[in-house]
């Protein structure tokens, strides 16, 4: 029987919000263990396209939401972060790219004008022309306007192994997870045998929370899955390129980031409009074809004979919400001494932690659990998804 264990806050499920959280609490001086079935960043974060959002867009439903009022801020605490002057020291994670593109193909005038109109669009934006286009972009064909939005794009990888640094000793690799009572109260979690007592348990395991509560018994929070079906391409050709593509709707018809595969090339993911709902629908080959036509028709001036394609399908974890609307926040939900959440993206990591550290000092919990912990079994650090599937 491996020995119990106690600590101040328990946190299952290490993707960007369980691991970011973990290190804020750290900081603070609180006493944790962080509990990873699989491998760190390997659920939804690794698989995302690292793009620390500001709200553009949302804005491109022309009335903004409060979408864009929560996440406005998200840019500057990861660029203080990146800068090691932030909340999280991060220096030294990859940032891939300073700026995130809104391009415009064609003459879609009307949805830039709601786009520019907005008043809550707190994101600087500047059109840039020539050499301040992106490189794939700088191209005698090219047509069509560019702007620079206020927001990054990060090496998600890399962030993953800095958080995993910043979590010392606290990673335990663990695969059961049962719950442990006090008679009718919840005091800890059993994992893979192993009793441990916590003052908090924080739920952050993505898609596996709808798991953990109905090992729990639990119906509340609901969850809801939304299936994107992402296209990704390797070729010695590429150019970088970090664009949202407008089409004529309220969603880009392509966002494209560009990743450094570890043979130097580049590797275009695409997502937006191309990876949701007719996306979601193909087959793999189907979508590969939809993707090759699409880029076909916006660079045609980009050879891609020799690339080679993959499509890999993942499902964002959130809150349920009616008609599958995307959440504004993070959402966090706190029973007792369970709180059970999902960031929503990537960029509100800060948000959910934020919200926990809040609920805490509400309950007036305070460090307390001793911190040293045995030599427990770590959790791998997950690989890019393109090294896997483009190998
Ligand atoms: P996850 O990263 O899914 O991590 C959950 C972890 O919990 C996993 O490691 C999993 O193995 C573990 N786990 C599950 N069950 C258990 C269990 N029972 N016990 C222990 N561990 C368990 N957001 C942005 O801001 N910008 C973007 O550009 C962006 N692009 C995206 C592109 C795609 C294709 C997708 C799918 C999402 C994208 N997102 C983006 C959203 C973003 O990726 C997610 O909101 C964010 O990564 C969720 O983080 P998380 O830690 O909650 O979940």
């Amino acid at each position: 029987m491996p020995q119990a264990l106690s600590t101040d806050v328990l946190i299952i499920g290490g993707g960007v919000a369980g691991l970011w959280l973990n290190a804020r609490l750290r900081q603070q001086g609180f006493a944790t263990l962080l509990v990873e079935s699989a491998s760190l960043g390997g659920g939804q974060s690794v698989k995302s396209q690292g793009i620390i959002h500001g709200g553009a867009k949302y804005a491109l439903h022309g009335a903004l939401t409060g979408s864009a009022e929560a996440i406005g801020d998200m840019p500057r605490r990861w660029r203080e972060a990146l800068a090691g002057t932030g909340e999280l020291d991060l220096a030294g994670v990859r940032l891939l790219s300073d700026a995130h593109y809104l391009w415009s193909p064609g003459t879609l005038a009307g949805n830039l004008t709601s786009f520019f109109a907005s008043k809550a669009m707190r994101t600087r934006v500047d059109q840039v022309k020539g050499e301040q286009l992106p490189p794939a972009l700088q191209d005698p064909q090219f047509k069509g306007k560019v702007y620079r939005l206020n927001e990054l794009v990060l090496d998600v990888p890399s962030l993953i192994a800095r958080l995993a640094d910043l979590a010392g000793d606290s990673l335990l690799a663990g695969q059961h997870i049962e719950a442990l009572r006090d008679g009718e109260e919840l005091v800890g979690l059993r994992v893979d045998g192993r009793e441990i007592r916590a003052q908090r348990i924080v739920l952050s395991a993505g898609a596996g929370n709808q798991v953990l509560l109905d090992a729990l018994g639990l119906s509340q929070p609901a969850q809801q899955r939304r299936p994107l079906h992402m296209v990704m391409l390797k070729a010695p050709t590429l150019k970088p390129l970090y664009a949202h593509c407008l089409g004529g709707g309220p969603k880009p018809r392509v966002t494209v980031t560009s990743h450094p595969a570890a043979d130097g090339q580049w590797v275009w993911y695409l997502g937006g409009d191309i990876a949701e709902a007719d996306g979601v629908a193909r087959e793999p080959a189907a979508q590969i074809t939809a993707a090759q036509k699409e880029l076909a028709s916006l660079l045609p001036w980009v050879d891609l004979s020799q690339a080679q394609w993959a499509t890999l399908r993942v499902d964002r974890a959130e809150p349920a919400q009616s008609g599958l609307l995307r959440p504004d926040n993070a959402f966090l939900a706190d029973q007792g001494r369970l709180l059970v959440g999902w960031p929503t993206k990537l960029a509100l990591a800060p948000d959910f932690a934020e919200r926990v550290l809040a609920s805490l000092a509400r309950d007036g919990i305070q460090p307390g659990a001793a911190a040293t912990l045995p030599d427990l079994p770590r959790p791998p650090l997950a690989r890019a998804v393109w090294e896997e599937l483009l190998p």
